[in-house]
């Protein structure tokens, strides 16, 4: 019989639309607060469920390093770190904007 515990729900969310992953082994997944939650919740477009993804981020301990990921990446989609994809999406175009032209 497997004894192993089951892979953290997050693991879902931790390959992105791009396809780049998450590495398991660090132990800020392991601390989430959406490992058992729906993973669609956090890449739905819908209002409510966006709501709802977002009240796992407000308990969330681990909230930091989960935006850190997705701001160094340029996580385009889903909810990360408490901010759904949109408010992302404004930060990455201004920062784009404010860079020097090469
Ligand atoms: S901040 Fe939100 S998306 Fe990130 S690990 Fe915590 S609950 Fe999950």
């Amino acid at each position: 019989m497997d004894v192993s515990p089951p892979p953290p729900a997050i693991s879902a969310i931790s390959v992105t639309p791009q396809g780049t992953a998450l590495h398991h082994d660090e132990d800020w997944v392991l601390r989430a607060a959406c490992r058992e939650a729906d993973t669609g919740l956090f890449y739905s477009a819908d209002e409510a469920d966006i709501r709802r993804a977002l009240s796992f981020c407000a308990r969330c301990e681990v909230r930091q390093e989960c935006l850190n990921v997705a701001m160094s990446r340029q996580e385009a989609f889903g909810v990360w770190g408490g901010t759904p994809e949109a408010h992302r999406r404004r930060i990455f175009r201004r920062e784009r904007r404010q860079r020097p032209a090469a």
